[in-house]
């Protein structure tokens, strides 16, 4: 028996990913670029990519697992002289209701440093003009995932890379069209404790309204 895959239609080779709830299986480069499973619509995979070095994280900020991430770490790359850097590189920085963030995490470490984990946050940032025009300021987290480490410990110089790929299925499109009432701003931010302050990197992202109804 030939299996299909839900997304594609293709014929699934072994190089697959197999549905964690409804137990379909899919080319994980499908599930990578749909972000959930084509014939139930949940996130949580098992087998997916191994052979390529993807693993797949919660990324729930409670930790209920009602949400995952798509986390490939590179292997270590040789010292380049300098400071101890992060950088954030994302691949687009606005997607539509339902898509993937796609985004890259550099760590530069310059000589063996004792560091925390390297932790990425979706959050929303809301602002409201309320009552004599005051500004009630609400920051609500959407996502978190852990790309690097698991908690404090010795990194060897040298430059570390993690991929990662965040499906956006469930949340909003952000509201900041000029003159309305409530703004809101979508901040990925990524934090590693270091001695002496953390090292930060953010951007900003906007989900766009998916114009045409979403097909069944
Ligand atoms: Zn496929
Ligand atoms: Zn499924």
């Amino acid at each position: 028996m030939t299996l299909r895959c839900p997304y594609c239609h293709g014929d699934v080779d072994e190089t697959k990913a197999v549905c964690a709830a409804c137990r379909a299986e899919a080319h994980s480069a499908c599930v990578l670029e749909l972000g959930r499973c084509a014939a139930c619509g949940c996130a949580d995979f098992e087998h997916i990519l191994e052979d390529d070095g993807w693993s797949v994280v919660d990324a729930s900020p409670g930790g209920s697992r009602r949400h995952v991430a798509f986390v490939r770490v590179a292997p270590r790359e040789l010292a380049t002289p300098g400071a101890t850097s992060l950088r954030l590189d994302l691949a687009r920085r606005e997607h539509h209701e339902g898509g993937v963030l796609v985004g890259e995490a550099t760590l530069s470490v310059a000589r063996s440093e004792v560091l925390g984990a390297l932790r990425v946050e979706l959050a929303s940032e809301s602002t409201r003009s309320g009552f004599l025009g005051l500004l009630a300021r609400r920051t609500r987290p959407l996502r978190a995932l852990t790309l690097l480490g698991r908690g404090r410990g010795l990194y060897a110089p040298g430059t570390y890379r993690a991929s990662f790929r965040l499906p956006l299925e469930g949340v909003p499109a952000t509201r900041d069209e000029p003159g309305a009432p409530e703004h809101e701003r979508l901040i990925l931010s990524m934090r590693l404790d270091r001695r002496g302050g953390a090292l930060v990197a953010s951007g900003e992202v906007r989900v766009l309204a998916r114009r045409a109804p979403a097909l069944a």
